[in-house]
């Protein structure tokens, strides 16, 4: 076997056996190497034609038993397309005619068998051609459909225009994209206008202005993303993207074409983005509980604010520190929720209260800011700083009853030429301790020399915490007069605190301080204790005033505290002394909860067998109705009244209301602060109870009070 020639596989249907030799003998000369086989009968043939894949038929032309137009129609019905060649010795150039349109390739003479090499190979290129050609359809046809279902499966709309007309075709899923059932629906979607009529209107010109630009050449393709009207009437995102496909002569554009890609979910899910990425933006410059501008926000504007100020003369603003008194007696005391709630209905006024330039900033805790802008005076800060104590000194709703608040307010312009935003809000800060120490629910204009004063107190906070050890407390008595007898009945005790290098300082210096930071406490504790050792001794040296009594100052926080009610009773334990010796006195301020709390605490106190004094009444907003269910001994008109009474009427009128208003609660009216003869022949007459003050005695040093017991 000659193995480098091409292989071929032969059916010949031949009676006549030499002529089957002849045949191969050809094929192989014509460089073939053959395998074969001979049938004769139609049955062979059709079950030879099954049995192995034949590259080539020849066939005789008439046989007894079969033939090549019988094997031809049987080759045909076989479905096969292998090449058919007739060779054959004698047949009519009809029956030729006839075969050949029948479907044989071709015709081969026996006498001139040497073409026969030549027609096989022919024949093979052929049919290889034309395997080929029906390979390629297939393959297109595979193509076309995977496109069409790739283009299904996408959701792509095509889309085609016909410029000149304005007519357009749009496949189904264009009209789907819009709600439509492409079977059912009439809508005419076949212009260029009916199209237009659904872009949404703020994206037309956009939409229109891209196409101009591509259709003129300026763009190599046209790229836009559009709302399109919904059947339903919503918007719904498409991206539109086409290019155009056909110019004319003069190299206008004739016909675009393109796709509609639905891009709905995308739109929302970039929405959705931009939401959470400006909700955190946002959360990144307010304050969770209040919603107000946090101190990053506050910083930013500040620092605006400071540039605008800087350049432009009448872009002056102010800074209102605020902080609330006593805010972290009420947190602990009520609660974290009713602190929460406080702070939220302070956030509410101080909104309502700023113009919209304005801005309300919460710095944490119990501490907002005003930042106020384009000022013209400094009158107006003073006027809106007014004001807003006033809003705060209403009650508030808080778990449903009415609480009363106060606030401190520093205050800083931008006169004092600032460079960066931490400098205004650290000198409001300082102007609002500055308030506070000037006794609360006022405001206080920044001065430089405060900023020392901060120093000061940083180191005064330290000197305190060793001053009670080292002694360098000391307690002042104050005599409180019965003014019918002119007799002394008690002293009010108030600390003095000898300081190594600042000598003699007042508690206006110190207690406040000694609040915030808690030092309250200890102090507070030191002077019960001291002045009840006092109070012991005096008594054993004049046994005569056993009922002589001594009245303490209570913090709020030593008030609502839980060492108060111990500490007494540890005290009292201690003690020869009658309880009610002991009088508490509670600024009326510090009353800050509802009546049930305040009448439980009292109570409480009471039972040690304490008397309880109201102080500094008149000005902590108490309502008067609920006095009567507060089980207290005496109220003690506030000094501020006092000290009035002969220049203001209003004060006049105030302390003739409140001594009336013990004297029918069967409490004790005591009036500090009496300075003058004239004051305390006024408060006799008016029935006052009580009194102290510079006219009869300043606070003194133990040894001196003592004069006073020795004389009575
Ligand atoms: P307060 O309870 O209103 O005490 C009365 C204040 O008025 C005392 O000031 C007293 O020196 C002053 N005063 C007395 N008579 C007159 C007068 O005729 N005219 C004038 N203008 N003032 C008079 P002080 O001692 O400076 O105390 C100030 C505040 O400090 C007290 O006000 C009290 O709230 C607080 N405080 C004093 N000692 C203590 C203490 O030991 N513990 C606590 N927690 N607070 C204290
Ligand atoms: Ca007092
Ligand atoms: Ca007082």
């Amino acid at each position: 076997m000659n193995t480098g020639d091409p292989g071929l596989c032969v059916l010949i249907v031949e009676d006549c056996d030499d002529d089957v030799v002849l045949l191969r003998r050809e094929l192989k000369r014509a460089g073939f190497d053959l395998t074969w086989a001979q049938v004769q009968t139609a049955e062979d043939f059709k079950a030879t034609l099954q049995s192995q894949p034949w590259d080539v038929v020849i066939s005789d032309y008439k046989m007894p038993h079969f033939s090549a137009p019988a094997a031809l129609d049987l080759l045909k019905q076989s479905g096969q397309d292998i090449p058919f060649i007739v060779v054959s010795g004698t047949v009519g150039e009809a029956a030729a005619v006839a075969l050949m349109r029948a479907g044989a390739c071709d015709y081969v003479m026996k006498d001139n068998l040497s073409r026969l090499g030549e027609a096989v190979r022919r024949e093979l290129r052929e049919a290889q051609d034309r395997r080929e050609r029906l390979q390629a359809q297939a393959d297109l046809e595979r193509t076309r459909e995977l496109l069409q279902l790739a283009i299904e499966g996408s959701g792509i709309g095509l889309w085609s225009w016909h410029i000149p007309s304005g007519g357009v075709w749009a496949n189904e899923r264009c009209i789907q994209l819009l709600g439509y059932d492409p079977a059912t629906t009439d809508l005419d979607l076949t212009t260029i206008d009916t199209w237009r009529q659904r872009i949404h209107p703020d994206d037309y010109d956009r939409h229109q202005s891209l196409l101009q630009a591509h259709l003129a050449g300026l763009s190599p393709t046209f790229d836009c993303e559009i709302r399109l009207r919904h059947r339903q009437g919503h918007w719904i995102w498409v991206l539109d993207r086409g290019k155009v496909a056909e110019w004319d002569q003069a190299d206008q554009p004739q016909r675009m074409s393109g796709t509609f890609t639905d891009i709905t979910e995308r739109k929302q899910a970039e929405e959705e983005r931009h939401q959470a990425a400006a909700e955190i933006l946002h959360n990144s410059l307010h304050d969770a509980l209040t919603g107000l501008p946090n101190r990053t926000f506050l910083k930013q504007r500040l620092e605006l604010a400071i540039q605008r100020s800087r350049r432009y003369a009448q872009a002056q603003f102010a800074v209102l520190f605020l902080d609330l008194d006593h805010f972290k007696v009420i947190n602990d005391s009520l609660g974290h929720l009713a602190g929460d709630e406080i702070l939220v209905s302070v956030a509410h006024t101080l909104k309502a209260m700023v113009r919209a330039t304005d801005m309300a900033a919460r710095l944490g805790g119990d501490e907002f800011v005003l930042l106020l802008e384009d000022l013209d005076s400094l009158q107006e800060v003073e006027v809106v700083a007014e004001r807003l104590l006033g809003e705060l000194q209403r009650p508030f709703l808080v778990q449903g009853r009415a609480m009363f608040l106060n606030a401190s307010l520093g205050i800083v312009t931008s006169l004092a030429h600032y460079q960066d935003p931490t400098e205004p809000l650290r000198d409001a800060d300082i102007a609002m301790y500055k308030a506070k120490a000037r006794g609360r629910g006022c405001f206080v204009l920044f001065d430089p020399s405060m900023r020392q004063h901060v120093l000061d107190r940083l180191q005064l906070e330290q000197d305190l915490r060793q001053a009670i050890d080292q002694q360098e407390l000391d307690l002042h008595y104050q005599p409180i007069l019965r003014l019918a007898t002119g007799q002394i009945c008690g002293f009010e005790v108030l600390v003095r605190w000898h300081h190594p290098q600042r000598g003699l300082l007042l508690p206006a210096d110190f207690i406040p301080m000694a609040e915030e930071t808690g030092l309250i406490a200890p102090l507070d504790r030191w002077v019960l204790a001291t002045g009840l050792q006092q109070l012991t001794t005096w008594q054993r040296h004049y046994p005569h005033l056993a009922h002589l009594a001594l009245s303490f100052n209570v913090s709020p926080q030593a008030l609502w505290g839980e060492d108060l009610m111990p500490h007494l009773q540890d005290l009292l334990a201690q003690t020869t002394l009658l309880p009610c010796c002991l009088n508490l006195e509670i600024a009326e301020s510090t009353l800050i909860h509802d009546i049930q709390a305040i009448a439980l605490r009292l109570q409480q106190l009471r039972d040690l067998g304490l008397s309880l004094t109201i102080d500094d009444f008149g000005t902590g907003h108490s309502s008067l109705s609920y006095l009567h269910q507060l089980p207290v001994s005496a109220l003690k008109i506030d000094r501020a009244f006092v000290t009035t009474m002969e220049t203001h009427r209003h004060s006049a009128k105030i302390v003739e209301t409140l001594i009336t208003l013990s004297n029918r609660l069967g409490l004790d009216a005591v009036a500090e602060g009496v300075e003058t003869e004239a004051q305390n022949q006024r408060l006799r007459s008016l029935g006052c109870d009580l009194a102290q003050g510079y006219w009869f005695a300043h606070p003194l040093p133990a040894a001196s009070a003592e004069q006073w017991l020795r004389a009575a």
